[in-house]
């Protein structure tokens, strides 16, 4: 796998078709990583990060590919989950990253949380302004398969009370098989979402439906207000039409997952799971981008369900702008 810097033409075709009429002036992404590849354990990246560092000027350079004409100035951040890794050190390099970031540009930050890490130094970050919530990730919970792990197993109490109390917002990207259809998540979901109102719950990847059937869960969390999904990395239309029917366009959020943006590849259903597939495995050989795959899916959803063009300002602009306020 490797982080394009260039499209051919036949993606720029895709990429027309994904854009031209449709993604407005003004672009907020709600989920872009940054890696400081020196504070990962050996082996523990993905060998399509081949060890480069990301900051946040490299990303908003690398957005002309897919976003052109400075459509994107502002995102939210937080670095690439991998298993062992100091997250103290990591996160202090992205806060400094970002406030690097000036002029008409705007960077924010989460800070890559795990279940034993002590709450106190996120408090202090977000009482400052450094970041603005946490992103807790499976990898964190222990050793061994994590694939499966319950909701607090990642995401436990303590950091739902600390967005709370800070109006912050928890990204959380939901794991076992059905994802927002599993019971167990959808339970503990409701439970602390209710307990913890102030606490701005974003669901990954429209709540990680890389299986567009998992998405139909979210009916399930409709009535949560403090719940939104992201758009990032999803491929599949169907995911995101049911995102907007379920939730409606104010509470979807675009995002692109950069660098995995950049990837050729797509992300399939197939029966009860999900299939990462890339150029790499042989066939298909003219794949394009994931983020044009995930423009074109967007917009096909958007189409789908008839939204007007303020809706779709609010999906790409409009709700992250509203989630971010309180931090602005
Ligand atoms: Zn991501």
């Amino acid at each position: 796998m490797k982080i394009e810097t260039e499209i051919n033409d036949g993606d720029r075709r895709l990429l027309a078709e994904a854009i031209d009429g449709f993604v407005p002036a003004k672009v907020i992404d709600i989920h872009a990583h940054v890696v400081e590849p020196t504070g990962y354990a050996p082996t523990t990246l993905g060998t399509h990060l081949d060890g480069r560092t990301i900051s946040p000027a490299h990303y908003f350079e690398a957005m002309e590919l897919i976003l052109p004409g400075g459509r994107l100035k502002d995102a939210l951040f937080f670095p690439f989950p991998a298993r062992e890794h100091d997250r103290a050190v990591i996160n202090a390099w992205m806060y400094a990253e970002n406030a690097k970031v000036t002029g008409s540009f705007r960077a924010r930050g989460l800070a890559i949380a795990g279940p034993r890490d002590d709450p106190r130094a996120f408090a202090e970050a977000m009482a400052d302004g450094r970041c603005v919530g946490l992103k807790p990730y499976h990898l964190y919970a222990g050793k061994g398969d994590t694939s499966q792990s319950a909701l607090e197993e990642f995401t436990p109490e303590w950091m739902w009370r600390l967005c709370d109390q800070h109006g912050a917002i928890l990204m959380i990207h939901l794991v076992r098989n059905e994802a927002v259809s599993d019971p167990g998540n959808l339970e503990a979901l409701r439970r602390l979402s209710e307990k913890y109102p102030r606490c701005q719950v974003v669901l990954a990847h429209i709540a990680r439906a890389f299986n567009h059937r998992t998405a139909r869960g979210l009916r399930a969390l409709a009535d949560l207000p403090n719940i939104w999904v992201d758009t990032s990395a999803i491929a599949e239309s169907e995911a995101i039409r049911t995102a907007i029917e379920v939730l409606g366009p104010g509470r979807v959020i675009f995002g692109t997952d950069y660098p995995i943006s950049h990837v050729r590849g797509r992300c399939v259903t197939t029966g009860n799971q999900f299939q990462w597939i890339y150029p790499e495995d042989g066939k298909p050989t003219r794949m394009t981008l994931v983020g044009i795959e995930s423009l074109l899916a967007l917009r096909a959803a958007c189409t789908d369900t008839g939204l007007k063009p303020a809706e779709v300002e609010k999906i790409f602009e409009g709700n992250a702008k509203a989630i971010l306020a309180k931090f602005r």
